[in-house]
């Protein structure tokens, strides 16, 4: 079983507030958008129309490599509320 069918197993239950939020400002003056490269989960991404950058909460890992990796400070960042979040079925 390889990573990608490990990780199909965890289940997610979603919370209907985001617990990432983004600040667009500080967005805007990076030039290094390591958010597009680091999650996991591959949930960052930036907007080509407004060049905003979007984050896909609900199939968040909860590692927080995002809040680590920003440089900039951008990400305020904290586990989902009680009863969600995901479940890990492999550790
Ligand atoms: S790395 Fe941080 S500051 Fe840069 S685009 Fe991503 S969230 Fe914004
Ligand atoms: S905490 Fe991990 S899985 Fe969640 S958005 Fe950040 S990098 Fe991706």
């Amino acid at each position: 079983m390889d990573v990608k069918e490990k990780l199909a197993l965890n289940r997610v239950r979603n919370d209907e507030e985001s617990h990432i939020n983004i600040d667009q400002e500080k967005c805007r003056e990076c030039s290094l958008r390591a958010c597009l490269f680091v999650c996991p989960a591959a949930l960052y991404e930036k907007n080509a129309e407004t060049g905003e950058i979007t984050v896909e909460f609900s199939g968040c890992l909860e590692c927080g490599t995002c809040l680590i990796a920003c440089p900039r400070g951008a990400l305020k960042w904290r586990y989902p509320g009680g009863r969600f979040g995901v479940q890990y079925r492999y550790g």
